[in-house]
C-alpha cells in the first residue's frame, strides 16, 4: 500500500493515517510529527523548521523532501506506507514521483478528505495534542478521560502553537493557494479519489478502509 493523504489541515488526515496504519501494518509518515520532533529535539533542521511552522507557512520544499526521501529509503517501508501531510506543493509531488520510480515504484492511490471549512477551523480550535507521545484529542468531540492529561502517557496536553487562530486562517490561506492544485495533479494521473471526512472517526474510517482494502498485501 502505498498512499498519499491530501485534504486542509484539520480534515483529520493524522488521525486516520494512524488508524490505518495500524490495521493495514504499514507504515506512518507524517511531515508534521517528523517536523514537530525536530523542533523539540532542536535540531539544526528544527531551528530552520520553527518559524515557519508558528507562523502557519509551509517549510522549504528542499527541507522536506529531504526528510520524507529518508524515511521512505527505510526499512519500516519495505510493507508500503501512507504519506501524511507530504506532498503540499506540485515540486514535492513530483520529487515524490521521482524518488518512487527510481525503486521502480509508484502510487497506489491518493486520497482527497474533504470537510466544510466550518468544521475544519472547529476541529483545529479545539484540537489539544501531547508534547510527548502526539496523541490528540478535542475538547468537545474526543475528551481525553482526564481534562488536559494523555490518556496515554499522563502528560499535560497542549494546544499547538499553529492551532491558533491567526495561524489556523494563514494555514488554510497556504493550503488554498499552494496544496490545493495537487488535487487537480493527482486527478489527471488518475489517482485521486474523495473521501467525505465529515461525522465520527469511526465513519470516516469504515469508509477509508473500503477504498483502501484493495491496496491491502494480505
Ligand atoms: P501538519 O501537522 O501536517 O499540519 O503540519 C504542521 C506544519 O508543519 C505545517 O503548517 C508546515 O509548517 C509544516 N509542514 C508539514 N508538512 C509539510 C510539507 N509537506 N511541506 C512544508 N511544510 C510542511
Amino acid at each position: 500500500m502505498r498512499v498519499v493523504f491530501l485534504g486542509a489541515p484539520g480534515v483529520g488526515k493524522g488521525t486516520q493515517a494512524e488508524r490505518v496504519a495500524d490495521q493495514f501494518g504499514v507504515a506512518k509518515i507524517s511531515t508534521g510529527d517528523l517536523l514537530r520532533d525536530a523542533v523539540r529535539n532542536q535540531t539544526p533542521l528544527g531551528r530552520e523548521a520553527k518559524n515557519y511552522m508558528d507562523q502557519g507557512k509551509l517549510v522549504p520544499d528542499a527541507v522536506v523532501i529531504g526528510l520524507v526521501n529518508e524515511k521512505l529509503s527505510g526499512q519500516s517501508c519495505e510493507n508500503g506506507f501512507i504519506l501524511d501531510g507530504f506532498p503540499r506543493t506540485v515540486p514535492q509531488a513530483e520529487e515524490l514521483g521521482k524518488a518512487l520510480k527510481v525503486n521502480g515504484s509508484g502510487l497506489d492511490r491518493v486520497i482527497n478528505f474533504q470537510v466544510s471549512r466550518e468544521d475544519v477551523v472547529r476541529r483545529l480550535s479545539g484540537r489539544r495534542s501531547c508534547p510527548k507521545c502526539q496523541s490528540t484529542f478535542h475538547v468537545d468531540f474526543a475528551k481525553s478521560k482526564v481534562e488536559g492529561v494523555c490518556d496515554r502517557c499522563s502528560e499535560s496536553l497542549v494546544q499547538r502553537s499553529d492551532d491558533r487562530r491567526e495561524a489556523i486562517e494563514m494555514r488554510l490561506q497556504v493550503y488554498d493557494e499552494q496544496t490545493s492544485p495537487l488535487v487537480r495533479y493527482y486527478e489527471e494521473r488518475k489517482l485521486l479519489t474523495i473521501v467525505d471526512a465529515s461525522g465520527a472517526v469511526d465513519a470516516v474510517f469504515e469508509r477509508l478502509s473500503q477504498v483502501l482494502s484493495p491496496y491491502c498485501a494480505q
